[in-house]
């Protein structure tokens, strides 16, 4: 693959991040990325797609199929699906309570071969403004990588990167696209129950704009070198088991490496302490 033909999305730096913390296999972003596979989305991933057709009536571009909500045998909607019909009038009500207006979904954002594909392109009082529906069952969540609760999002504790990657990317391009900076908001639903539903505003400090230039730099120079050199396997028992290619993967494992720790006199002095 040349340099031209790669695509420096928002996911392949998540993922190019991942797999140089050890978190994440070679053989999947190569098989994902590269070789361009198909993971068929799982359950949540649907009702996400369909509840954002729903809503924009925009496709997935990575399927560009219309979605269809779950039907079960007795004819009715399956309760996930049903669940988020209220959801579609809130999302309604919240375009006209904000003045929502120029709406354009599923646009690719594309500056030389960096891209992303937004949600929704739009303007508020004239603003331009990027719009990026999530569905969630992790609403409130502060412990999860891809928990919603609002003050951890950005918080020094623990905050969401993964989750933040996204506005940083999406403004930094249209930056580059159209010289002009837009806001940039998520628009959070709950897939537990009908009602909750917020709108976070994401505001990037200027100076991380070119921290994440350069980022991009080095995921491209470190993605040229891993299709170079090949990108390397890194078996965990969890994630072969999750893996949509292990029937065909040899360095699929399925015994645990041993893992070690240690203890001492100061962890126990430490252990002590915290229990006090
Ligand atoms: S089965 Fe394991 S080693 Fe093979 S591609 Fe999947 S995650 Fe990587």
């Amino acid at each position: 693959m040349e340099e031209k033909q790669i695509r420096v999305s928002q996911s392949i730096i998540k993922a190019l991040a991942r797999y140089t913390e050890g978190k994440e296999c070679g053989l999947v972003i190569e098989h994902q990325y590269v070789k361009g596979a198909k993971i068929p989305p799982s359950e949540v991933q649907n009702l996400g797609n369909w509840f954002e057709y729903e809503c924009t009536g925009a496709l997935p571009p990575y399927d560009p199929v219309k979605p269809e909500p779950k039907i079960l045998k007795s004819g009715k909607m399956a309760v996930g699906y049903e669940r988020m019909l209220p959801h579609i009038e809130n999302y309604k009500a919240a375009i006209k309570h904000y003045n929502v207006t120029d709406i354009t979904p599923g646009i690719e954002l594309k500056y030389g071969n960096i891209a992303g594909t937004a949600d929704i392109i739009a303007k508020i009082n004239g603003k331009p403004v990027i719009i990026d529906i999530k569905t969630t069952g992790l609403f409130d969540d502060k412990w999860n990588d891809y928990g919603w609760r609002t003050d951890h999002l950005a918080g020094e504790f623990r905050p969401k990167i993964g989750l933040l990657t996204q506005p940083l990317h999406y403004k930094w391009l249209y930056k580059q696209i159209y010289k002009e900076d837009p806001d940039f908001y998520f628009w959070i639903f709950s897939t537990q129950n009908s009602h909750d539903f917020k709108i976070i505003k994401v505001n990037i400090e200027e100076e991380l704009y070119e921290v994440h230039a350069q980022e991009i730099q080095s995921t491209l120079n470190f993605l040229l070198h891993s299709l170079e050199n090949g990108f390397k396997a890194k078996p965990s028992i969890s994630r072969c088991a999750k893996c949509h290619f292990k029937e065909t993967c040899d360095f699929e494992v399925k015994i645990p490496e041993v893992e070690e720790v240690w203890y001492s006199t100061n962890i126990k002095d430490l252990g002590r302490n915290i229990g006090d």
